[in-house]
This record gives C-alpha cells, sequence and structure tokens, in this order.
C-alpha cells in the first residue's frame, strides 16, 4: 500500500526507492496522484516469452487502482492479468534545463513508477465506470454527451484494473546546476518550460453546420492555452 498521509513520506521498499538524485524523489501518496491525474498516457511494462515489451497506453486512475482497456486479445493487458504484477510510469516534461556546460543539461519533469497486481474488471457497472473515467480523464465533459458503449462494444473492450501497490516520484524543478566555475563562462543558460497546449479544433467534415462547439471543447480550449 502506498504510505497513508499521516505517515512520514518514505519508500515502501527498496525496489521503490530512487537512488540516484535521492533528493529528488517523493513518496507522498497525494503528489504521486497528482502526476498521475496530471497525464492520461502511460508507458507499461511487461513480458512476452520472456521477453521485454514496453508500450505506451491511455489510463486514469480512480482510487489507489490505474484503469487501462483494450481490445479482448491485447496481449498486453492479457499479459498484465496473467502475470502476478504490473509495472506502469506516467512522465510529464517540463522544461528544458540548458546549463553553461553540456554535461549539466538536463530536463525538468513529474514522473512516477508504480508496482502492483492487475485484474479484468469483469462487471458490467464497473466496467461501465471505469471507461466514463477514462473518457473524462481525458477530455472532462465528454462522457455525458456522447452516444455510451452498447452492450457489443462492452463485450468487445476488456478493462484492467492495476492496484498501486507501491509507487514512487521523482521531480525535478529548478534551474542548471553547473560547476561553480563554469557559472564565469559566457554562455546562456536557463530553463525553456514547456507543456501542454491545444490548438483551434477542427471541425468533422461530416459533422452538420448546426452542431456548436461543446462547452467542454471550449472549457478545455481556455485550460491549455498557450
Ligand atoms: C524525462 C526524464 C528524462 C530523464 N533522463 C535521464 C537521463 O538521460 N539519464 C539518466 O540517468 N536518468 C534520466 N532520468 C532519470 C531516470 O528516470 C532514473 O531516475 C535514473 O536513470 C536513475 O534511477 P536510479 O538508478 O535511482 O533508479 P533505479 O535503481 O533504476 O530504480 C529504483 C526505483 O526508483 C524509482 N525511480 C527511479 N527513477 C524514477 C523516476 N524517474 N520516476 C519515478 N520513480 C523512479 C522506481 O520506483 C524504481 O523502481 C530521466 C527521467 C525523466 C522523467
Amino acid at each position: 500500500m502506498l504510505t497513508s498521509p499521516s505517515q512520514p513520506h518514505t519508500p515502501s521498499s527498496e525496489r521503490v526507492t530512487v537512488k540516484r538524485l535521492a533528493a529528488r524523489g517523493v513518496y507522498d501518496p497525494e503528489e504521486i496522484h497528482g502526476i498521475l491525474d496530471a497525464g492520461f498516457i502511460c508507458h507499461v511494462a511487461f513480458a512476452v516469452e520472456g521477453q521485454p515489451r514496453v508500450l505506451p497506453t491511455a489510463y486514469v486512475r480512480v482510487g489507489d487502482e490505474v484503469y487501462l482497456h483494450g481490445s479482448p486479445s491485447n496481449q498486453m493487458l492479457r499479459s498484465l492479468v496473467a502475470s502476478p504484477e504490473a509495472c506502469v510510469c506516467v512522465t510529464h516534461v517540463d522544461g528544458l534545463v540548458l546549463a553553461r556546460s553540456a554535461f549539466h543539461h538536463s530536463i525538468n519533469y513529474r514522473s512516477v513508477v508504480l508496482f502492483g497486481p492487475a485484474r479484468e474488471v469483469d462487471d458490467t457497472e464497473r466496467k461501465l465506470a471505469a471507461l466514463h473515467a477514462l473518457t473524462n480523464r481525458i477530455i472532462p465533459g465528454r462522457w455525458n454527451e456522447v452516444r455510451t458503449p452498447n452492450e457489443a462494444e462492452l463485450k468487445g473492450t476488456l478493462v484492467i484494473a492495476i492496484r498501486i501497490a507501491e509507487a514512487s516520484a521523482k521531480v525535478r524543478n529548478a534551474p542548471p546546476k553547473d560547476d561553480e566555475e563554469d557559472y564565469a563562462l559566457p554562455v546562456w543558460a536557463g530553463v525553456v518550460p514547456l507543456s501542454v497546449v491545444a490548438a483551434q479544433p477542427v471541425r468533422d467534415p461530416r459533422l452538420p453546420p448546426d452542431i456548436p462547439q461543446p462547452a467542454h471543447v471550449t472549457a478545455y480550449l481556455k485550460n491549455h492555452e498557450p
């Protein structure tokens, strides 16, 4: 289990202990959840016949679980359910850190690595709730405006839940850290912040002209202005 807020925020085991630049390690469940909730694409590690694989996929966190979905024949999802544990990583790149020396160039980031057992969500209500959360995680408010999955679509969708048994975050949010003697060099240094911004939506060519842009799309644009 993740350490509860009343306990000190220390790693729950050796395998989730950040070793290199350990001061960047974060074990506060609220901070870890915040980093997970700031994204919707993760990278999932799994093994196929003993060979390592990593694949990107969409996710949503609900409570102490992360939900993934896909085709019932999806090899990644099937192998996660068949394995004792899953390992998932989420990364946000917040800035390019340009130092005075090539060696000290870096990246400002927030990332999470989590471990836990995966199970198939086969209860229809829970499956729908997971798909609802997944859709609204990508763009809040979407689920209530679209046709919800019918029986065949639900049957054709595998949903799995990975319990966040253990997790760590690593965060860098700072200016460049140069060698003391390099601060005298006449080289520009600083951070180029990066963020996800939305451009103007492109209407589907088959959309009747009398259907206006919905409020949730306008709100999304406002929240993702350059
Ligand atoms: C955008 C980005 C770019 C990076 N670029 C580099 C790079 O170029 N070179 C480099 O050496 N490192 C880079 N890192 C850091 C890298 O992810 C590892 O933290 C680093 O390789 C050293 O890890 P370690 O030896 O302490 O961890 P390990 O001993 O390999 O891992 C132990 C445990 O620490 C935790 N952990 C380690 N790293 C992270 C992390 N990033 N987020 C959350 N938990 C973590 C996990 O629970 C892991 O199981 C980058 C990270 C990010 C997010």
